[in-house]
Order: structure tokens, then sequence, then C-alpha cells
């Protein structure tokens, strides 16, 4: 594995900003005019591309990152071709007008429908640790519904981006309605005070924040998706086995770094010391190289070592692991016990390969660990008991809760992804994702053009006596009211003096 490249600041980023902006504004109505069909026609030859491209494509994720090629195939690659596949299936289904019946009796001779259209450009800010998958599913679905693009890629990844691009022109999508501009921080923050229509970012909380902030100013709409602190929850019926090997997979795949990964494990007491002794064995088999690769930066490893210092500061107890690994800014696997909430490695993000295992007495104990923390963006339950597990879901604070697995719902291009509390605001992926990417739009026809509304001017005591018995009419629990209301009602429909 290569070492990460260096981030590489462009001059003059903000005049390439609103030049691209200004280049996609032109292009995107012909685009959002375009049927569907048509639209998804590039959609298609990109899935075809990519296919085609499969190997290329993850090696180059694995160079850029230094994660294992394996990863970059099925959780970069894979993931993107699946995103295609629901876009080909979800979009048209989106574009399609729904009916909006009217309960209100007042205002049955409609006919009402609501009508999804494209936002115009939408602004992708993107982070390093799925340099391709994230990026490209947002992409792939702003494209498809009819958006222009410009895209802000994370300074330590933007090749993978611009692999996303040269796939897309290849499919034959119009240069102008895909941007990849490359920079550091300010270069984000140019495109959020730059005129886009929508933003979608993903990455830090810290970020995040400071994105709501700017977004606020100019009521620019927004999706956040921020960071994790993912609780694993163990039952004491879990199968040790499954549930040690998913805790490692899951705390360790892209070394740690994944919003999703398992941040904090929480394993019933009866079982916690053989789950603890069953991590450890599986962690040593680890081939850290091949299987775990480095951290993305220095400052990364410095996070990670900081929290585990921390730690070890306040009580906790490295079981294997804790130091740094043999090539440059890399950490070896590590688990840790005799963790507790007033310890950084538990209460932020840790974004690194470690993994606190911390014992609970019963569901209430568990339920209440999880939920103690300012994050939610996903969790999961292990159990042999699915109704237990499901019962248990419904009580934590999370956007996803996954029953006996973890991490794979970001696969699941139908699964809406997004976070509760810090984790963000809004979804990616899935139906809610795809209406992210649309305005709605409501359209409303009056089918008596000939007749002037019941409820205009020519008010007084009359009119309101009228109005009064159609209250009778609707509500009241006597019929003879009813009766009576809905005949005061239809008074008003001679009333003389309407304006
Ligand atoms: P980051 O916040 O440092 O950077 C993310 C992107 O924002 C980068 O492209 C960066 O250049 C840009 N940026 C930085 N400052 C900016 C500013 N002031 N204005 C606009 N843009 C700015 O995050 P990161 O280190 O690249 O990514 C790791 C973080 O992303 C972790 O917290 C992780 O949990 C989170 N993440 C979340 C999800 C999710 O779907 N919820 C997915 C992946 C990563």
């Amino acid at each position: 594995m290569q070492a990460v490249i260096a981030p590489t600041p462009l001059p003059d980023v903000t005049a390439q900003i609103e030049s691209s902006i200004a280049r996609a504004r032109a292009a995107q109505p012909n685009w959002a005019a375009t049927p569907v069909r048509e639209r998804l026609r590039v959609i298609r030859n990109f899935q075809q591309a990519l296919y085609r491209d499969v190997d290329a494509v993850a090696a180059l994720i694995a160079e850029e990152t230094g994660k294992p090629k394996a990863e970059a195939l099925t959780a970069e690659v894979l993931v993107t071709l699946d995103a295609t596949r629901f876009l080909l299936k979800e979009v048209p289904r989106l574009f399609r007008r729904e009916r909006v019946r009217h309960g209100n009796l007042a205002m049955r001779a409609k006919r009402a429908y609501l009508q999804r259209e494209p936002y115009g450009v939408v602004g992708i800010i993107s982070p390093w640790n799925y340099p391709f998958s994230i990026p490209a599913s947002e992409v792939l679905a702003a494209l498809a519904c009819g958006n222009a693009v410009v895209l802000k890629p994370s300074e330590f990844t933007p090749r993978c981006a611009l692999k996303l691009q040269e796939l897309l022109f290849a499919a034959g999508l119009h240069r102008d309605l895909l941007h990849v501009v490359p920079g550091e921080g300010p270069a984000g923050a140019a495109l959020v005070a730059a005129p886009i229509d929508k933003l979608i970012f993903t990455g830090s909380v810290a970020t995040g924040k400071k994105i709501a902030r700017a977004a606020a100013e100019k009521l620019l709409p927004v999706v956040l998706e921020l960071g994790g602190k993912d609780p694993m929850i163990v039952l004491e019926d879990a199968d040790i086995n499954v549930a040690s090997s998913a805790a490692v997979w899951g705390a360790f795949m892209n070394a740690g770094q994944t919003c999703l990964s398992v941040e904090r494990c929480y394993v019933h007491r009866d079982i916690h010391d053989k789950f603890v002794q069953a991590c450890v064995e599986k962690v040593k088999k680890l081939r850290v190289g091949e299987e775990i690769g480095p951290l993305i930066n220095d400052r990364q490893l410095q996070t990670v070592e900081t929290q585990v210092q921390d730690a070890i500061a306040r009580g906790a107890k490295v079981e294997c692991g804790g130091q740094r690994g043999s090539a440059p800014h890399s950490y070896v696997p590590t688990v840790v016990t005799h963790a507790d909430h007033s310890m950084k490695l538990l209460t932020e993000e840790t974004f690194g390969p470690i993994v606190p295992v911390i014992p609970f007495a019963n569901d209430d104990e568990a339920v209440r660990s999880a939920n103690d923390s300012a994050f939610g963006l996903a969790a999961s339950i292990w159990t042999r008991d699915r109704a237990r597990g499901e019962a248990l879901a419904q009580r934590l604070h999370s956007g996803t809760v996954m029953v006996n697995d973890l991490i794979s719902a970001f696969g699941i291009s139908e699964a809406p992804h997004g976070g509760f509390g810090e984790s963000g605001i809004g979804r990616t992926h899935g139906r809610m994702g795809l209406e992210e990417m649309v305005r709605a739009k409501y359209i409303d026809v009056d089918l008596l053009p000939g007749m002037p509304k019941v409820w205009w001017f020519g008010y007084g005591d009359e009119f309101y006596a009228q109005m009064r018995g159609f209250f009778d009419f609707l509500f009241s629990r006597s019929i003879g009211r009813r009766i009576a209301g809905g005949f005061a009602a239809l008074r008003a429909f001679r009333r003389k003096n309407r304006i």
C-alpha cells in the first residue's frame, strides 16, 4: 500500500467555484427538461463503465486511502453499483405525479397532486474515508433527479472524485453538469457561500456546525451527514463467536475510520469475559497491513493516541494493541476494557481501530449507556431472541438500528442513512435520500372555474351563521344539528352580498 497524498491547495478556488456554478446553472434547465428515462441512460452507462473498470477503481481507492483493496471493492465499488440499480428503479417512481386527495368537504371540487422538481445546482462536500462511494451515491442521486452538481471532495482524496467524474463523462453526461473542485476547507466554505440551491455535506460535527451557521444566513437547505459513536449491544443469549467476529470487523474495518464503526461495545456481564477473550484472539489473527490499513494521516493518529492515553489514565486496561504500528501513521488494533463514560474514548468520536468493551447488568442499563451520547448515527443489537432485539431497537436514540448485523445498512441502497442529535440532519440513500434532491410542488386545479368561492368577501351575521351551520354539519354528534347545519351551510351558496 502506498502513502496517502498530501493536500494540494489550489489557487483562486473561489473563482473556479463561481465559474463552475455559472456553467452548471446554464446547463441544468435542459437536463431537468430531459425525460427521466434519458437521464437514467447516463446512470445505466455509468454502471456499465464502472463495472468494466472495477479493478482499476478499487486499486485507485486503495492507493489513495491505504485501505485494503477488498474493502475498496465491497464497501465502495459495490455500494456505488448498487446505488445505480436503486436509482434506475426508484427515480421514475419519484417523478410520477402523486395524487393528493382532499378530505375537507369544502375543498372537494378540486384535483390536486404533488410533483417533484430538481433543486438546480447542488453542492456536495465529501470526506476521505469512503472517497468514492460517498460522493458517488450523492452525485448520482442528484444528477438522476435532474440537478447539476459541484463536488468538493476531501483534500486527501481528490483522485477518486476525479475518477467518478471521468466515468460519468464517459457515460455521456454533459460536461457542464458535474464539476469537481478539489481543495481544502476554504474551498468547501467558498462552495457553501456560493449561489448553490442545496448542499449535501458529509464530514465531522465541527465542520457540520460551521456549515449550518453559514447556510442559515442564506437559508440554504442542507443535509448534514456527521459523525457517530455507534454502540453495539451484545445480550447474554447472543452467539459469542458471531458477535465477537462482528465486533472485530465492525470496529476495525477501514481501520475504524467508518462513520458507522463500532465505537462502544456493551456486553452482558455473564458473557463479558468470554467475549473479550474471543475478540482478543481474533484481533491477534488480523493481518495488519493487508486487512488493516494505516490511518489517513498523523492528525487522526494523534486523536487515537490521545483517547487511549486518556482512557488509561482514568483506569482503562488495554487487552491488546495500544500502540503505533510499523507503517506510517498506523495504529495496532486495540481492545480496551474497564472503560467508562468519563473517558473521551466513550464520548468523542475515535475514528480509529479501538474497541472498548463495557459490561452491563440488564437491558435497561444497556439502553441507558448506549443512549448516553450526543451522537445517534447507528447501533446494533446482538441476540438470538428477535422479538427482544426489535423491542430494544425501539428504545435506542439512533438513525439506524440493526439487529444481528452492523454497518451493512450503508450498502443497502433502499435504507435511508442519517442520524439523530449531533450525527446530523436529513438523509442520504433510499427514497428519503432521493427526496432531499428534489423539491415538492403542490399543484391544485379547481374544477368549477365559474363559481366564486363561498368563503370570499361579503361577510356579515348571516354568513357567520351559515358557516357555523357548516361546522355543525361536519363535527356535531347530534344528527339533528348536522342536518340543520347542512341546510344552513347550503344557503351560503346563494348568498347575495358576495363580492
Ligand atoms: P471534515 O469535516 O474534516 O471534512 C469533510 C469535508 O469538509 C472535506 O471535504 C473538507 O475539506 C471540508 N471542509 C473542511 N472545513 C470546511 C468548512 N469550513 N466549510 C466547508 N467545508 C469544509 O471531515 P473528514 O475528516 O473529512 O471526515 C471524517 C468525518 O466524517 C468523521 O466525523 C465521520 O464520522 C464523518 N463521516 C460521516 C458520514 C455519515 O454518513 N454520517 C460518512 C463518512 C464520514
